[in-house]
């Protein structure tokens, strides 16, 4: 499924310059600047970027997890179904935590609760938002119908997580996860902690799942490589704000990029690769407590200019959907 063969496009999930900053040792550090992200009606979005980017911290801010003592909404908006999330109390926001978005982690291993069975998780989740007060039955009826969609025999139910390898913790998680039917699902490196194998199913039955049941998916992931074969559009996270947005057709397109995407590329191994060493991206991501001025990527870029210094880039319009912040993108539309 590609962006262009979606003909309606209508934005369930919008971000709007969001800014969170959390307070470490005496420190601030700005984790989102201002980022600015629309997820489509059920449309799968990579949200790409290197570890300290801001990615999870933008899915907690929408799941409303942000650890209250440290973190921070600063400004910014998130809105679902044009409807404020951060606006939202703790009693609405549990509501629709779990039933209307959902979110899964990196580690399967430490997200299920060892000591019950895996049928009895599947249940609870479901429980906790049986408004409808459907009977007990129902709701056993249902977990044996999420496990099998999840490839999982029912049979298996009355085990531990510990019976269970990675890849099918995961798949546990996912069927967590979309117990509810959900129509956002947030999956933040959902296959990391997998081995590559196990990684290439379960983003097969993420992708199965969401084109069945239509739900959006925002996924989190480090690795540009992952998203190529799964997702409609982009995002390029970079120290906390959009870099770079477009179809995966406009993404991987020969044509003009941001420099840090463009390093994001030369760092994905290929099968054809002749190159004799994979080339990582210069330098570190800079340290959120202190930003660079101007364009925070200058210090590793490789196209930086002297205005790159001093003026933060607004993002440039390439085509339909495709926009890029970078002043090599526009510069008269930037104004350099
Ligand atoms: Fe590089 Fe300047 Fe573009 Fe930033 S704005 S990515 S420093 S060329």
């Amino acid at each position: 499924m590609t962006g262009e063969e979606k003909e309606e496009k209508t934005p369930v999930l919008e971000i709007r310059g969001l800014t969170v900053s959390y307070k470490s040792e005496g420190k601030v550090i700005h984790a989102v600047n201002g980022l600015d992200l629309t997820l489509n009606a059920g449309e799968m979005m990579g949200l790409v970027g290197e570890t300290g980017a801001g990615k999870t911290t933008t899915g907690l801010s929408v799941m409303g997890l942000l650890p209250s003592r440290t973190a921070k909404v600063e400004a910014g908006d998130i809105f679902f179904h044009g409807e404020s999330l951060l606006h939202k109390s703790a009693q609405e926001m549990e509501a629709i935590r779990g039933a209307l978005i959902s979110m899964i982690f990196q580690d399967p291993m430490t997200a299920l609760n060892p000591t019950r069975t895996i049928g009895s998780q599947i249940f609870e989740t479901l429980n906790i938002h049986n408004y409808e007060e459907q009977p007990k039955e129902e709701l056993e009826a249902r977990v044996d119908e999420l496990l099998r969609m999840v490839g999982i025999r029912p049979e298996r139910k009355d085990e531990y997580p510990y019976q269970f390898s990675g890849g099918m913790k995961q798949r546990v998680l996912i069927a967590m996860a979309l117990a509810c039917r959900p129509q956002i699902l947030i999956a933040d490196e959902p296959t990391t902690a997998l081995d590559v194998t196990i990684q290439a199913q379960v983003l097969a039955l993420l992708e199965e799942l969401q084109e069945k049941l239509g739900t959006s998916v925002l996924l989190i992931t480090h690795d540009l490589g992952v998203v190529a074969q799964t997702c409609d559009r982009v995002a390029v996270v970079y120290a906390g704000e959009i870099v770079e947005v477009g179809s995966v057709e406009d993404i991987f397109s020969e044509g003009r990029h941001h420099p840090y995407t463009e390093g994001l590329f030369r760092s994905i191994p290929r099968l054809d690769d002749d190159r004799p060493r994979l080339t990582p991206i210069e330098g570190e991501m800079p340290d959120t407590a202190a930003l660079p001025s101007g364009c925070p990527f200058h210090p590793r870029c490789g196209a930086c200019m002297e205005i790159c210094r001093k003026q933060h880039p607004d993002m440039v319009t390439l085509g339909d959907g495709h926009e890029v912040r970078c002043f090599l993108a526009g510069p008269e539309e930037n104004g350099a």
